[in-house]
C-alpha cells in the first residue's frame, strides 16, 4: 500500500461523520445498544465493535489500520506503553518453565521483563550477542520458545541478521518478536524478513512530538486474535482515545519527519566522527560501523539516534560537556522534535542500574527536527569546555 494514502487516508471512514476533516475523537469509554439482539451481534466480535473501549474504540481503530499497513502485518494492537505491548507479547506465547533467548543489551525494562519477572514463572533468559547467528543455534534449548530480538538494539546499537535469525526460529518452531523502536517501519520491516511479532514503543517516532506514552505490537490474524483474547483484554494495558487521536495526528508528518531527522543526524554523525573529541561513535548507518553493510541490506537509512564515547574518563569534564549543551536537552527517551542527550555517568551512580554494562563516557545522542549546523555549533562551544 501506497505510504502517503496510509498516512493520510487508510482507516478513515469521513462520510461516517460529517466528511470532517480530521477523524473524530471518541472520548467514551462505553457504547449502548438499541436491542439486545444488537448487543449480542457486537459482543461476538469485540475486537472489531465498538462495545467497551478497552476492547474497541472507532478512534484507536483507525490508528490500528495504519500502523498495520505501515508495519506489513495483517493486524496490530495499540497499547499504554512500549513496555506494555513487549510484556503482553511475551506473556502470550510463553508457558511456565519455558526458556527464552535475548539480544544483549535490550532496552532496560524489557530487560528487566525478563530477569524480574518471568522468573516468577520459572522463566529463564539467555541473552546472546546478536552480532553472530550462530550464538542464537548455540543457546537453543529443548524448552526454548521465543527468540527476541531488538535491532539495532538500545544504547549501541549492534544488529541482529533479522532474516538469519528469523529463519532459524522457524526451523525450530520458535516464535520470534522484534522490538523495531530504533528505525520504525519506515526504515524497516521485520515481519518482511520472516519475524512472526514487531513491537515498538510508539513513544518515540509514531509520536513524534513527546506528549505521548504508547506502545503497538503487529503480527499475523491469528496471532493478533489470540493476543487480543488473553494479553490485550485481561492485563488492560490500552491506549486512551486522546492519546490515538494525537498520534493519528502526528502520523500525517511521520515520513517527512523521519528523513529530515535520518539527513540531519547524519550531518552531526558526520561531524562527531571526525572529531579529536570523540573516540567511537555507534551509529549504524555509518562506514565506520562494523555492520554497516548489514544496515544496508535490512534498513532503508539511519535514524536520529546514536552514542559516542568521550575522549575522557574524568567525570567532571562529561559533566562539563553535556552541562554546556545549549540545545541538546539531557533527558531519557527521543523520537520527538528535540534533540536530547542521554549521559550514561548519570546513571552510574543512581542505582538505576545494579551493573551498568556501558562505558561512563558513553553519551546516547538523539538528533531531532533542528537545524544541524546549529546543533554542531552548540557541540563545538561545548567541546571547547573539556
Ligand atoms: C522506550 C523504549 C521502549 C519502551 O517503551 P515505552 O513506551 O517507554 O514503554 C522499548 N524499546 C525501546 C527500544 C525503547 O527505546
Amino acid at each position: 500500500m501506497e505510504l502517503s494514502y496510509i498516512l493520510n487516508h487508510l482507516g478513515e471512514e469521513k462520510e461516517n461523520y460529517y466528511n470532517a476533516v480530521t477523524p473524530p475523537l471518541f472520548d467514551t469509554g462505553n457504547f449502548s445498544f438499541n436491542s439486545v439482539a444488537e448487543m449480542r451481534s457486537k459482543i461476538t466480535n469485540e475486537k472489531e465493535n465498538p462495545y467497551y473501549t478497552r476492547g474497541c474504540n472507532p478512534t484507536v481503530q483507525i490508528l490500528r489500520k495504519k500502523i498495520a499497513a505501515l508495519e506489513k502485518a495483517d493486524d496490530c494492537l495499540v497499547f499504554a506503553s512500549g513496555t506494555a505491548a513487549i510484556a503482553a507479547a511475551i506473556l502470550g506465547n510463553i508457558a511456565k518453565d519455558e526458556h527464552i533467548i535475548c539480544v544483549k543489551n535490550p532496552y532496560s525494562w524489557t530487560k528487566k521483563i525478563h530477569n524480574n519477572f518471568l522468573t516468577k514463572f520459572g522463566v529463564e533468559t539467555t541473552y546472546v550477542d546478536g552480532k553472530n547467528v550462530e550464538n542464537f543455534a548455540n543457546a537453543i534449548q529443548e524448552n526454548t520458545k521465543i527468540i527476541y530480538l531488538e535491532s539495532p538494539n538500545s544504547i549501541t546499537f549492534e544488529q541482529q541478521d533479522i532474516k538469519a535469525v528469523a529463519e532459524l526460529a522457524k526451523s525450530k518452531g520458535i516464535l520470534t518478536i522484534c522490538d523495531n523502536s530504533y528505525a520504525s517501519p519506515l526504515f524497516q520491516n521485520p515481519i518482511e524478513m520472516g519475524i512472526d511479532i514487531v513491537v515498538h514503543s510508539a513513544s518515540k517516532y509514531f509520536s513524534g512530538h513527546s506528549d505521548i506514552v504508547a506502545g503497538v505490537m503487529c503480527g499475523s490474524q491469528k496471532m493478533i486474535d489470540k493476543l487480543f483474547d488473553s494479553q490485550f483484554m485481561t492485563l488492560g494495558g490500552i491506549i486512551s482515545p486522546h492519546n490515538a487521536w494525537l498520534m493519528i495526528r502526528s502520523l500525517r508528518t511521520f515520513d517527512i519527519r523521519m528523513n529530515q531527522i535520518s539527513e540531519n543526524a547524519k550531518t552531526v554523525v558526520d561531524y562527531l566522527a571526525k572529531h579529536p573529541k570523540v573516540a567511537k561513535i555507534y551509529y549504524p548507518y555509518h562506514a565506520d560501523n562494523p555492520q554497516y553493510d548489514l544496515a544496508k541490506k535490512q534498513m532503508k537509512k539511519g535514524a536520529g539516534q546514536f552514542s559516542i564515547l568521550l575522549n575522557t574518563e574524568k567525570l567532571s569534564e562529561i559533566e562539563a560537556f553535556c552541562d554546556n549543551l545549549k540545545y541538546f536537552l539531557i533527558a531519557c527517551s527521543w523520537g520527538g522534535h528535540e534533540s536530547l542527550i542521554y549521559p550514561v555517568s548519570a546513571l552510574s551512580e543512581s542505582g538505576y542500574y545494579k551493573e551498568n554494562p556501558f562505558p561512563i563516557n558513553l553519551i546516547r545522542f538523539y538528533v531531532g527536527l533542528e537545524n544541524p549546523n546549529v546543533l554542531i555549533k552548540d557541540l563545538e562551544q561545548a567541546f571547547q569546555k573539556i
